[in-house]
């Protein structure tokens, strides 16, 4: 069954058509990435699951309910989403369990296995400032994971990691998605980045984007 459901969206900006009619499920535990040239709708499509933006027309349903906004079922890394530079990277962490009311010890714990997760471990304390671009990334990560939601939207999170470092963020990702069994919905202009980490890939034309092709590649990570 789909943990995600997208059916007839259309999103209009003024007279900029971004999105037509786009319909696609999203399978439980399957990580699909959305690819197109810059410009087609992927950030949009991903903010109307994330329940950011309202669609034009058209609805989304998560597990089964329609989106009203966003919901802690779902849990997302966008760019313009940054972290909170007044809070540590712990505060930062834990925010989202704070917010559900779990209490400090228990959410410091969690947040804590996290931050080590995305390999940030000894920098609890740090402010967002003091940290790389990169680095900051991964607390987005950490921070979208340690919320226990069941779909996480990602919105090119290894944009600011360098060549080297990126491979192994891929390989953290694929190590959280096997062993969380999550669903993902990943954003990426890399070809090479998608194929690496995907289970499903969809093609997205040329703006007014719309479903051009639905791609399950094949690759031995093994051998890389
Ligand atoms: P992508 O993520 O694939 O690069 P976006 O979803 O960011 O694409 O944008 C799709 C189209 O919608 C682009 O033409 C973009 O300029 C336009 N767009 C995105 N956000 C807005 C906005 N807030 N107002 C007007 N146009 C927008
Ligand atoms: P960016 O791509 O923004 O430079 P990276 O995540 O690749 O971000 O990290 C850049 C620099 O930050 C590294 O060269 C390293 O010095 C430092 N750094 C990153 N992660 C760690 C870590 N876990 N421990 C210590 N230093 C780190």
């Amino acid at each position: 069954d789909a943990a995600v459901e997208v059916r007839g969206i259309c999103k209009k900006y003024n007279d900029v058509e971004a999105l037509r009619m786009i319909d696609l499920d999203f399978p439980r535990g399957k990580l699909t990435t959305l690819l197109g040239p810059s410009g087609c709708g992927k950030t949009t499509l991903l903010k109307i699951i994330a329940g950011l933006i309202e669609p034009t027309s058209g609805e989304v349903r998560v597990n089964g309910r329609p989106v009203t906004g966003p919901g802690p079922e779902r849990a997302f890394v966008f760019q313009d989403f940054a972290l909170m530079p007044w809070a540590t990277v712990m505060r930062n962490v834990a925010f989202g369990l704070e917010l559900r009311g779990m209490g400090k010890a228990e959410r410091q714990s969690i947040a804590r296995k996290y931050i080590a997760e995305v390999g940030l471990a000894g920098f609890e304390d740090k402010y967002p400032h003091e940290l790389s671009g990169g680095m900051r990334q991964r607390v987005g990560l950490a921070r979208a994971f340690a919320v226990n939601a069941d779909v996480l939207l990602l919105d090119e999170p290894f944009s600011a990691v360098d060549e080297q470092n990126r491979r192994k963020f891929q390989e953290d990702l694929l190590r959280l998605v096997e062993k969380e069994r999550k669903t993902f919905i990943f954003v990426t202009h890399s070809i090479e980045e998608a194929v690496y980490v995907s289970d499903r890939i969809v093609l997205l034309s040329r703006r007014p984007g719309r479903v051009s092709q639905i791609i399950e590649p094949k690759i031995d990570r093994t051998a890389s």
